[in-house]
């Protein structure tokens, strides 16, 4: 295993849009190993460290994490060496103190508390997803930099991110995201194709329902417009269909309510 240099690749092919700072190719802290998996962090929001170009080039860290995840879902890759994200911390599988060797830390732009959009949250997983389909790694290992140091630093990012919920959806999209074939866009319109072919005609059904009981024009309108065919109801308005089985029902002997 060497350097992730097919990052960009891999995460296209899951339907994501990436982008490729300058440089990114020969950035880092030397040389990857195994890669065990990736830590997920969140960047807090001051300019300018929830910047791609801040974290490819931090002024005391250097290259701070391997992608920026934009909150439009859009990921950059800064850098395919060694990042220092991680800090000192422990986890089951990992190296103590040493997970920066061993993972690939994306840094998503978000303050911890606003929540997640749900393009920046499908980005999210989708983009671990694949990296660790790559790595023939299960959902298992992406963990969120508070699982790693939250003891050693107090780190609580990635902040209003359940890491169990994660990792299921993760394991999810491991699973069937990438057989598809298709683009998120691509998903979408089908999904909206067959809202229409199922959904259109009942709704259309409905409306033609609600037109014959309440009258010619209640289709659209929402009024109750009755119909004059069935004559008047005691507020002077055309009858709607109930409106005048309710007219003959008076009309029969012993049928009344
Ligand atoms: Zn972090």
């Amino acid at each position: 295993m060497s350097d992730p240099v097919w990052i960009p690749e891999v995460l296209r092919a899951e339907g994501l849009t990436v982008r490729e700072w300058p440089g990114w190719r020969d950035r880092g802290h030397g040389d990857f190993g195994n890669i065990w998996g990736v830590v997920a962090h969140h960047t807090g929001n001051n300019p300018p460290s929830n910047n791609p170009g801040y974290i490819a080039n931090h002024p005391i860290l250097g290259l701070a994490s391997q992608l920026h995840l934009s909150r439009e879902g859009v990921y950059t890759v800064l850098g395919a060496g060694v990042a220092w994200h991680a800090g000192e911390g422990g986890y089951p599988g990992i190296p103590t103190n040493n997970a920066n060797q061993v993972t690939i830390g994306i840094e998503a732009e978000n303050n911890g508390t606003e929540g997640w959009s749900p393009d920046q949250y499908w980005s999210y997983y989708a983009g671990v997803a694949a990296i660790l389909r790559h790595l023939g790694q299960p959902a298992g290992h992406v963990i969120g930099h508070k699982e790693w140091a939250g003891a050693a630093q107090g780190k609580w990012d990635p902040g209003s991110m359940d890491m169990n919920g994660f990792r299921a959806d993760v394991a999810r999209q491991i699973t069937h995201g990438g057989d598809t074939g298709m683009t998120r866009d691509e998903m979408k319109a089908l999904v909206y194709e067959c809202l229409e072919v199922y959904v259109g005609p009942i709704g259309s059904d409905v409306k033609d329902i609600r037109e014959q009981l309440c009258g010619a024009g209640s289709r659209d309108s929402g009024e109750y417009a009755g119909w004059p065919q069935l004559g008047k109801n005691t507020s002077g308005s055309d009858r709607t269909a109930v409106d005048a089985l309710g007219a003959i029902l008076d009309q029969l002997p012993g049928a009344q309510a």
